[in-house]
């Protein structure tokens, strides 16, 4: 056992990162820990080492500041610390994996803060090398400072496919096109809420102003519908979307070697699932959310959720949501913390009103499941087709866990986290379910992948009791 603490918190993104600091603030002794090198979470992620001198940039400085409040605070980060699993007796239990071998961990309160992961729809081709995620792009320019190839296509939802596109002409490289499902009318109907954050507005009309000024074509209401090239990518194939975002028939094929792809956010939700926190779907959240209440209330008493794991929100609604739960959690261990928790909640509805707008706009239409064809491959890990995942469920697989016991499609190492979205729309299609009918597959640890004797933990070999042999 490594350590006893009040508050452990997994995840050190904005949410995370500000819970630790506010319940600190109180004397609570916290243990936050992130399978990242440094916190920051995914909006502020680090630079690593050999870009430190790199320009600041508004998400660096950001980062900086979470990080050097962390450090100067009394909280124990623990970073390149994977939790794998947890659980809850008197008190909870954390096994986390870091630098090889699996340590326990206990605390009084537990903080899940794991944020969100992209979804990326099956299109023939995204699986060949040079198809990266639209989100996880901003991991390369954040960390590394490199655009994802020379001449890059990007395509998405969402604000996202506008600054990944000015990053890559930021850092030198060229936007061969900026394709987007989203209609001009999308953003008009998403302004009112954009016109509470001025500033951000701001900023997306001058990611758009570069792109035009710069000459790149941007194709409304369009999407990728393939990808050529056997090794490498040659150029990306995309056509336009009815309403619905069912691609029409005319193709354009531009060239490309690289293609930054995705349509939205997911909250992580399997920590909070695999704890027995009920689900519940709104599209307007990112799909499948545990429910918790703003300042992090679970129905799991000691459990507490925030940032984007409980519904995308953005990074400010997490920054003030992190804040509203260590302040909570101070409150349940006896600490008065009323007056700062009103204006922690304020601030939250504002900036969660602002992150439902922009959810809202990766919002997945029926059409999208069109763009992927019977020979694509869903499961990436197992290689599993759509053709075979419609079979399975032809011959009587009408949810995720059983299209996953009858087909492996979700026990590869991501464990899901990838296709999860496109099997259970592939249920819909097949069965005329609505999604939030098809409720995501059963969580099981651990959580992400850990090596077996790191898991199975230090033990002599030789003191293994041997039972005697049961006699002839
Ligand atoms: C790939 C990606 C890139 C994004 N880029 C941007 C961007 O450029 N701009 C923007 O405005 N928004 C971006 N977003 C959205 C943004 O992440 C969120 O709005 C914001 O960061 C949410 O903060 P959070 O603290 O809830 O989660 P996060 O910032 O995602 O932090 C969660 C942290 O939990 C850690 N974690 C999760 N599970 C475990 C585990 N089992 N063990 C240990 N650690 C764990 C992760 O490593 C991560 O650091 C991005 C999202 C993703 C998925």
């Amino acid at each position: 056992m490594s350590g006893d603490y009040d508050v452990a918190i997994v995840g050190a993104g904005p949410a995370g990162g500000n819970a630790a600091l506010a319940a600190a603030q109180h004397g609570l002794r916290v243990l936050l820990l992130d399978e990242q090198p440094a916190a920051g979470g995914q909006v502020w992620r680090a630079k690593s080492s050999a870009i430190l001198a790199a320009p600041a940039t508004e998400e660096s400085t950001a980062g900086t500041s979470l990080r050097n409040r962390l450090a100067q605070s009394s909280v124990t980060h623990l970073s390149g610390a994977r939790v794998w699993q947890m659980s809850q007796d008197d008190g909870w239990k954390l096994e986390v994996l870091q630098g090889g071998s699996s340590e326990t961990y206990t605390a009084k309160k537990l903080v899940l803060a794991t944020g969100a992961r992209e979804y990326v729809q099956p299109v023939p081709g995204w699986t060949t090398p040079g198809v990266i995620g639209l989100a996880g792009a901003t991991a390369l320019f954040k960390q590394n400072l490199r655009a994802p190839g020379q001449r890059t296509v990007v395509c998405g939802t969402g604000p996202l496919v506008f600054y990944v596109a000015s990053e890559i002409r930021r850092l030198g490289g060229t936007v061969a096109a900026v394709i987007t499902p989203n209609a001009r009318m999308d953003w008009a109907c998403a302004t009112p809420a954009l016109l509470h954050r001025p500033a951000l507005l701001a900023r997306g009309a001058l990611w758009v102003a570069d792109l035009k000024l710069a000459g790149v074509p941007i194709y409304w209401q369009h999407a990728v519908t393939g990808v050529d090239g056997d090794t490498e990518v040659t150029a990306v194939e995309f056509a336009p979307l009815s309403h619905d975002w069912t691609p029409e028939a005319s193709r354009v094929v531009i060239r490309a070697d690289s293609l930054c792809l995705g349509n939205g956010l997911i909250p992580q939700i399997e920590a909070a699932q695999m704890l027995g926190v009920p689900l519940t779907h709104d599209a307007h959240l990112g799909g499948w959310v545990p429910r918790a209440a703003p300042d992090g209330v679970t129905d799991v008493a000691g459990l507490y959720l925030c940032g984007d794991g409980a519904g995308i929100r953005g990074a400010e609604a997490a920054v003030h949501q992190g804040t509203l739960t260590g302040l909570r959690i101070a409150a349940d261990m006896g600490f008065d913390t009323s007056t700062a928790r009103d204006s922690s909640r304020a601030l939250w509805a504002r900036a969660a009103r602002f992150g439902r707008a922009m959810t809202a706009l990766s919002i997945p239409r029926a059409g999208l499941a069109r763009l992927s064809k019977d020979d694509t491959v869903v499961c990436r890990c197992e290689g599993i087709t759509k053709a075979g995942i419609t079979q399975e469920i032809t011959h009587g697989a009408g949810s995720c866990n059983a299209v996953k016991s009858g087909l492996r499609a979700g026990m590869g190492p991501c464990g899901g986290k990838f296709c999860q979205t496109a099997v259970a729309q592939i249920i819909c299609t097949e069965t005329g379910q609505d999604v939030a009918q098809v409720a995501p597959p059963t969580a099981r640890p651990p959580l992400c992948p850990v090596p077996l004797d790191a898991a199975a933990g230090a033990f002599d070999y030789h003191a293994l009791p041997i039972p005697k042999p049961a006699p002839l």
